[in-house]
């Protein structure tokens, strides 16, 4: 049985759905006002990690919603400074549509890159502005917010809980919220925080409103959340997910609301939280110039595959450090493995399920034990860089049958989801001279002519080329 980290109550827990076999999952998505970097990467491969070990391992149905917020997110999570779109359109000399577009489809790209199962569900904040009234209506209805002429505020005062979330104290909240802020919002309590912003004062020219029950305006941040998680899961659901630094303030809201709206408790069962990722020790930022896409990445000659071993050899509960030599490093770890992997031979029936007692038969004892070593790991609290271990074990052991572990790894992928039974293709800039000697090299192969083929490949490295063989065929690349 699956064991994970509760946020929530601080520890680990047994992982049960509340529906029998069913997960309704919540991710909370990207801002898109700008690039998303690495760091983002890291959040969504946990999050896709963890989904992969509950349907393939745990063999339950995963509905996975992951929402945009595409307006509404001031550059400080408790209500102030500008709206990040507005920000990132006036930077980019774009109006905060095509910002957010943009930002969108790049997002999408990149996690596509880093071959993150698209969730079921990517729904916009933009096209969900009625389910958020009516929310807020219903907060309203129950007395949990008031009107102010600036903004509809939610009164934490009228939620008891509120200070124990997550086991922050009020006081860390109210670090940022000046004093003149609050005479001037009307917010009864900094703490507060705002459903509903109207076009008014700082906002009177904001790009993205609509109408509402308290004036012409745009949603708070958080509201879109509970709004659009409860609309596809339900008034409470299994999982949320989300970084560090939601710790704080978004996600005690999104409680907040969703139980003073629904009066029903718990919102969300289990809360998974990923860490940080820094680079070189550092935070990422733009004036220290480390803020990396996953583009970049690639740019640097490394697979986007090679990122997911790193972010998967650093568990989700521990700040995690990018540096190029640890790139470096892991990349190097990941061809190896990907390299032993393809080496072994292909009989049909590789990609077998090897989960669950009814699929016992169909292993040997030794092979058994290996699928209880990788179950045992990932159901540790998701414990993959020991999933990892036990793979590199299996390609190396010297009892198991080749085919044996070519369907043990294939299956230990369906959670990694490193691609290693994809062979890299050989890239469209070897010339035409090398890329003559290779299809020579591998016709000798065919004849089995081992002496000749080793000759070939000697000239070929000569020529500055590396030859990768393989099962099925081979891989070159520059030296
Ligand atoms: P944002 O677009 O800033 O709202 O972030 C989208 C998601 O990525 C949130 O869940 C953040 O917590 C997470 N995130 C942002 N920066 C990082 C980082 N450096 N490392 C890991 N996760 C991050
Ligand atoms: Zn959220």
């Amino acid at each position: 049985m699956l064991k994970i980290f509760n946020s929530l109550s601080k520890k680990v827990e047994e992982f049960v759905p509340l529906e029998k076999r069913k997960v309704g999952m919540y991710a909370c998505g990207p801002t898109v006002y700008d690039y998303p970097h690495i760091g983002h990467g890291r959040k969504y491969v946990n999050d896709d990690v963890l989904k992969r070990v509950l349907e393939v391992v745990e063999g339950l149905g995963v509905k996975h919603v992951q929402n945009i917020t595409d307006v509404g997110h001031l550059v400080s999570d408790a209500d102030e400074g500008e709206d990040k779109l507005e920000k990132g359109a006036k930077k980019a000399g774009k109006t905060v549509w095509e910002v957010a577009q943009e930002f969108t489809d790049y997002f999408l790209k990149e996690m596509d890159s880093l071959n993150i199962i698209r969730p079921d569900v990517q729904c916009k904040a933009t096209d969900h502005i009625s389910e958020q009234i009516e929310l807020i209506k219903r907060i309203m209805d129950k007395g949990y917010a008031y009107d102010t002429p600036e903004a509809v505020y939610f009164d934490v005062t009228k939620f008891p809980d509120y200070g124990k979330l997550f086991g922050q104290a009020l006081e860390d909240k109210l670090v940022g919220v000046r004093e003149e802020v609050v005479t001037k919002n009307s917010k009864r309590n900094p703490v507060d925080f705002a459903l509903w912003f109207k076009r008014v004062g700082k906002f009177a020219e904001h790009a993205m409103h609509w109408d509402s029950p308290w004036g012409d305006g745009f949603p708070g941040w958080h509201i879109e959340c509970s709004a659009m998680s409860m609309k596809y899961l339900g008034d409470q659901f299994d999982i949320h997910t989300g970084g560090e630094d939601h710790l704080s303030i978004h996600h005690p809201n999104e409680i907040a609301q969703s139980e003073a709206a629904t009066g029903k408790k718990p919102f969300v069962k289990y809360w998974f939280h990923s860490l940080f990722l820094a680079v070189d020790g550092k935070k990422m930022s733009k004036s220290l110039g480390n803020v990396y896409k996953v583009a970049d990445i690639i740019e640097k000659g490394f697979s986007p595959m090679a990122l997911r071993y790193y972010y998967l050899s650093a568990h989700y509960r521990k700040q995690m450090n990018f540096s190029w030599e640890g790139m470096e490093g892991v990349s190097n770890s990941y061809k190896k493995m990907k390299k032993e992997f393809l080496a072994l031979r292909l009989e049909g029936g590789q990609d077998k399920n090897i989960f669950g007692a009814a699929a016992e038969a169909s292993l040997s004892g030794r092979g058994v034990f290996f699928r209880d070593e990788f179950v045992k790991a990932v159901e540790d609290d998701l414990n993959m860089s020991a999933a990892i271990a036990v793979s590199r074990t299996v390609l190396k052991d010297e009892k198991l049958k080749d085919f044996e572990k070519r369907r043990l790894v294939e299956n230990f992928d369906r959670v990694f989801g490193l691609k290693l039974s994809e062979r890299d293709e050989i890239p469209a800039d070897i010339p035409a001279e090398v890329m003559e000697m290779v299809n020579k090299r591998e016709e000798m192969r065919k004849n089995k002519q081992w002496a000749e083929s080793d000759a070939l490949r000697k000239e070929i490295k000569i020529k500055g080329y590396k030859i990768s063989d393989f099962f099925d065929g081979v891989t070159v690349e520059k030296l």
